[in-house]
């Protein structure tokens, strides 16, 4: 780099600032820093949300087996007490082993036994639920009675039909009794299992057992006057104790059945069960027992057998039992629809949560690749332009850091900034290459050759060689100014050709020429000068119409201090110099003397 460049460098360079890659380390952390305790706020509070919902709906999955599993209970009371039926027929009827009243009975034990071997031995719960198991001490302590009542039932229905006791044919009956209520302990726990796991279940589970003991007692009271209608007798008190008990507790369940049947609103199938459970037991059913009971305190003769009793009877227990499982199916379909609820719910709130991170993600990704990181970028490159110099971090955007469009136009101004500035820069140049070059001839000038000259040390010496060509205003007086001018561009190609590179070669002023060594080396600057003068006056100068011109110069030399301070008195000497080789003679070389203040070379 010239010295005069050099020069001005140091003049314009600015304090320059610090390189901004820290701070963009330290905003990316702080970034990635906040977008993971972010990130991790919403994953908390997702999983919290998700961890409710899923609670909700195992508790939603447990109500439902639970209440499925109760429903069996209270089916296999039904089924149970439902055997009383054909069991009183058969008591009625013939020993014969081939009547329809036999085969009923069969088929409903057979039911019997299913349902109980079903309450032994529950399938086991489905994964994440928990089975409420009855003892299995309850359960056996029911099949046992029941073994107990069917043997006793069987023994009596073998016997001729008037070998058959009615106290015998009463105590058969009440053994069946025994059985349904050896499970009302297990229907009880079962009760207290489900209120301890859910108090929602509480209300449903008393309501059904309720359903379950009206169709129980519509039942049992038929059966209470049973035997005296089997063995053709009158009515004993105990019957009739028995039957007003059973009808004055139907009564009071009727009573409590009535505002808690429809506990979950208005279901059509329930209303026409309750309807029909009024009308068709209440009404017709009990009917049927007071007219019996009305004959038995008369006489032992009954309007109908046992099995007539117990098919038209049965018919009027239908509405109690379709009561009873519509209210169950009812029970076990809200259940249902409360786990289907809760599934939804759970799915919704999976689904909201990975949605929610997901935006989350893609804000944060999108926050950093398109505003955050082109942000920096930008921030970078302003400051290279505002330093001068293109940011050695600077480059094209990157294919992962795609900038959103607001951020396009950021960089579409940096860009005509950055065109801007590289315009003035230009420009900068040529004036300032205008301000320091002789136009003539394409030397430096005067001005930038001192400014070469003040940036020498102190203490470092130079040579200054003035050059002045010789009668030069006889040349523009004889030939023109044009070829003034040519001659002082040829002098100046010459002399350029023959400087060393560290010489300064300048046109000084009109037909003056200075050539400043950074050296004071003795006799070097003398002979270089004496170099150039040979040259300069051994080549003629070819003007248009094949005219020569034979062109001399003189050459004053001087050696001494460098920088700004000693300039004048170096310049001084070498002008002293050149102004005696003019009156010398002229196309010579002369060196300064003592005298003319500075070491001659
Ligand atoms: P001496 O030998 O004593 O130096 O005589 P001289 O004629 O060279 O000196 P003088 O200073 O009398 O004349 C210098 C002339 O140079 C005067 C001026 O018209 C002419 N001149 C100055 N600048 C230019 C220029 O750029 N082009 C041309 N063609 N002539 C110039
Ligand atoms: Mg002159
Ligand atoms: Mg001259």
């Amino acid at each position: 780099m010239a010295l005069w460049q050099r020069a001005r460098r140091r003049e314009s360079e600015p304090g320059g600032m610090a390189p901004p890659a820290g701070r963009s380390r330290s905003l990316k952390r702080k970034l990635a820093i906040a977008t993971a305790v972010g990130g991790l706020c919403t994953l908390v509070l997702a999983a919290l949300v998700m961890a409710r919902s899923y609670g909700d709906f195992t508790s939603a999955r447990q109500n439902l087996y639970d209440i499925s599993a109760y429903r069996e209970l209270l089916e296999a009371a039904n089924v149970l007490s439902a055997e009383r039926g054909p069991a009183n027929s058969v008591l009625g009827d013939p020993p014969s082993p081939n009547t329809s009243a036999r085969e009923r009975l069969q088929a409903f034990r057979a039911r019997s036994d299913a349902a109980l071997a079903r309450l032994a031995a529950p399938p086991p719960a489905p994964f994440g639920l928990h089975n409420h198991h009855l003892p299995p001490l309850m359960v056996e302590r029911v099949r046992e009675r029941l073994a107990r009542a069917r043997a006793e039932i069987d023994e009596l229905a073998g016997r001729p039909r008037q070998d058959r006791d009615m106290d015998e044919i009463r105590h058969a009956i009440e053994s069946m009794f025994e059985v349904v209520d050896a499970l009302q302990p297990a229907i009880a726990w079962q009760v207290r299992e489900l209120s301890a796991c859910d108090d929602g279940l509480a209300a449903p589970a008393l309501t059904g057992r309720m359903l379950g003991d009206l169709r129980e007692y519509g039942g049992r009271i038929a059966s209470q006057i049973m035997a005296p209608v089997a063995a053709r007798q009158p009515m004993p008190v105990q019957s009739l104790v028995d039957a007003t008990r059973s009808r004055g507790r139907l009564l009071e369940l009727w009573q409590l059945a009535g505002p808690a049947y429809n506990m979950f609103g208005a279901v059509p199938a329930l209303e026409q069960a309750y309807a029909d459970a009024g009308h068709q037991f209440f009404g017709q059913g009990l009917s049927m027992i007071d007219s019996l009971v009305a004959q038995g305190r008369v006489s032992g003769n009954y309007s109908m057998t046992p099995t007539e009793l117990t098919n038209r009877y049965v018919r009027t227990l239908e509405p109690l039992e379709r009561l009873r499982r519509v209210f169950l199916d009812e029970v076990v379909a809200h259940f249902t629809a409360a786990r289907a609820q809760a599934l939804r719910e759970l799915t919704a709130a999976c689904g909201t949560s990975a949605l929610i991170l997901a935006v989350l993600g893609y804000v944060l990704v999108f926050m950093q690749r398109s505003v955050i990181l082109p942000l920096l970028r930008a921030g970078d490159e302003v400051i290279g332009l505002a330093e001068a110099r293109e940011h050695p971090h600077y480059a094209a955007p990157a294919a992962s850091a795609r900038p959103a469009a607001e951020m396009r136009r950021l960089f579409d101004a940096i860009e005509i900034l950055r065109r801007k500035l590289r315009e003035r820069a230009s420009l900068t140049e040529q004036l300032e290459h205008q301000a320091r070059t002789d136009s003539l001839t394409g030397l430096l000038n005067r001005r930038a050759l001192e400014l070469v000259a003040a940036q020498y040390a102190a203490h470092d010496s130079a040579s200054l060689v003035l050059i002045d060509v010789d009668r030069f205003k006889q040349i523009n007086d004889r030939h023109g100014h044009a070829a003034g001018d040519q001659v002082l561009r040829d002098i100046a190609a010459m002399m350029r050709a023959l400087v060393p590179p560290e010489g300064v070669l300048a046109r000084f002023g009109g037909e003056e020429f200075a050539l400043l060594l950074p050296h004071g080396r003795p006799g070097e600057a003398a002979a270089l000068a004496e170099t150039l003068r040979a040259e300069i006056a051994s080549r003629p100068v070819f003007l248009s119409g094949s005219t020569q011109l034979c062109v001399t110069a003189s050459f004053g030399v001087a050696i001494g201090r460098g920088g700004e301070r000693h300039w004048q008195r170096l310049f001084g000497a070498a002008d002293a110099a050149m102004y005696r080789a003019k009156a010398e003679g002229r196309n010579c070389v002369r060196e300064a003397q003592r005298e003319e203040g500075v070491a001659a070379g």
